[in-house]
């Protein structure tokens, strides 16, 4: 199970961000986004529709409290941060856990997330794109099978071609 945690939405000026941190988790074989911060059914709902179309079991929900989405969780926790420890140590240990979070910010992210943590991790020691880093920590962290996810019910599917598109209704 993997389940991504957004910190701190902010309705307009993470509007897209937000939405790129979904469907990476999505695409890559994350089984839903909690997000906290500004409530947005928005947003919400543009998620759900890539699911609707697309298929797959990806679930989107809001939480008033990421302190309280964090202590509900039972495994391990896993915030991404510039100031965590070096991607390519940790990822091993990780990839042995079962049920992960990945939480990632926004804006200033609380001291609190980085003790309530079990892990803080860096995809390099430099500033970065939560949305790149959320994806090169599920390559790391989750091998291969990203690539190879199923998206069963929905209502299109492409049919891989060297040129053109080529998109099949299902
Ligand atoms: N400028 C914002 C601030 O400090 O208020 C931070 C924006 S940063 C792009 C948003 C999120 O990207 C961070 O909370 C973290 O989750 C992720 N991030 C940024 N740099 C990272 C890095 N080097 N490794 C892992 N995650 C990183």
């Amino acid at each position: 199970m993997i389940t991504i945690l957004r910190l701190g939405h902010r309705k307009d000026r993470d509007k897209r961000a937000s939405m790129h941190v979904a469907l990476v988790a999505r695409a890559l074989g994350a089984d839903g986004i909690i997000i906290s911060g500004e409530p947005d059914d928005e947003l919400l709902q543009r998620i759900a529709t890539v699911g609707q179309k697309w298929g797959g079991k990806f679930k989107a929900e809001y939480t008033a409290s990421y302190r309280t989405a964090l202590k509900k969780f039972s495994g391990k926790k896993v915030h991404l941060t510039m100031y965590g420890m070096p991607l390519q140590d940790v990822a091993p240990k990780v990839a042995s856990e079962k049920n992960l979070m990945f939480v990632v910010g926004s804006e200033k992210v609380p001291r609190e997330v980085y003790e309530m943590c079990d892990y803080n991790i860096a995809v390099t020691n430099q500033p970065h794109s939560e949305i790149a880093a959320l994806a090169l920590t599920m390559r790391e962290c989750c091998g291969t099978r990203i690539y190879s996810q199923r998206f069963p019910k929905g209502k299109l599917r492409i049919l891989p071609s060297e040129k053109g598109k080529n998109v099949e209704k299902i």
